[in-house]
């Protein structure tokens, strides 16, 4: 059970939504406690981005009480990209977070039988949780959507070719820690890690560390 490093990619219709929906994922994630990798949040300067933190991926069967709150955790955290193109856009197609759906159906599967009344009422209850926090948190997800809008546009480094798939040669960028900085004037305390400092355990979630793995 453990948090891994990973990055929510998706792919929209503009930069706007994309910035807003990024800025979700970093926001919620950091209010359910997940921390930020360094790389922090990039636009593709098109219409897609990318965020860069430390959730529960797909692919660990383990499934004690602290398994499935990650899991919980990092579902209402990919939800949230989805309700801010929403609340900015109500008409925006669901194809626009498909990648974060099939994140969500997975990590679901995990915990429940696939479409059983289980695993509709988790997804319904995430769901509304992460619409909430996306509105409780609204005014930190645009100022940090604003903020890397404004970044100078540069051309992408190999490195972040290697890092995520977007096809388009420039990105904006804001790190983690400008992130933090950011978040702190909302009273969102970030926690900003290496991907080289490896997994993550929750303190609040592995209260016995030393039996986790
Ligand atoms: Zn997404």
């Amino acid at each position: 059970m453990k948090l891994c490093a990973d990055w929510i990619y998706s792919r929209f219709v503009d930069e706007f939504s994309a910035a807003h929906h990024e800025a979700a994922h970093a926001v919620v994630g950091v209010s359910l406690g997940l921390p930020l990798l360094d790389e922090g949040l990039h636009l593709d300067t098109v219409d897609g981005g990318i965020t860069f933190n430390l959730h529960r991926k797909p692919g660990d069967p383990s499934n004690t009480p602290a398994d499935a709150e990650e899991r919980k955790r990092s579902i209402v955290m990919i939800k949230a990209g989805y309700r801010a193109n929403l609340k900015l856009f109500p008409g925006t197609p669901a194809t626009v977070a498909s990648d974060d759906r099939r994140e969500e159906v997975a990590l679901l599967n995990e915990m429940y039988p696939p479409g059983g009344q289980e695993w509709v009422s988790a997804d319904t209850r995430q769901k509304e949780d992460a619409q909430s926090l996306v509105d409780k948190h609204w005014e930190a997800i645009r100022a940090l959507a604003q903020a890397v809008l404004a970044k100078p546009v540069v051309p992408r480094s190999q490195q972040s070719f290697q890092r995520w798939s977007s096809p388009y040669p420039n990105e904006k960028c804001i790190n983690s820690h400008e992130i933090a900085a950011i978040l702190r004037q909302f009273g969102l305390n970030a926690i900003v890690r290496k991907e080289s400092e490896g997994i993550y355990l929750s303190p609040d979630i592995h209260t016995d560390t030393g039996s986790s793995s």
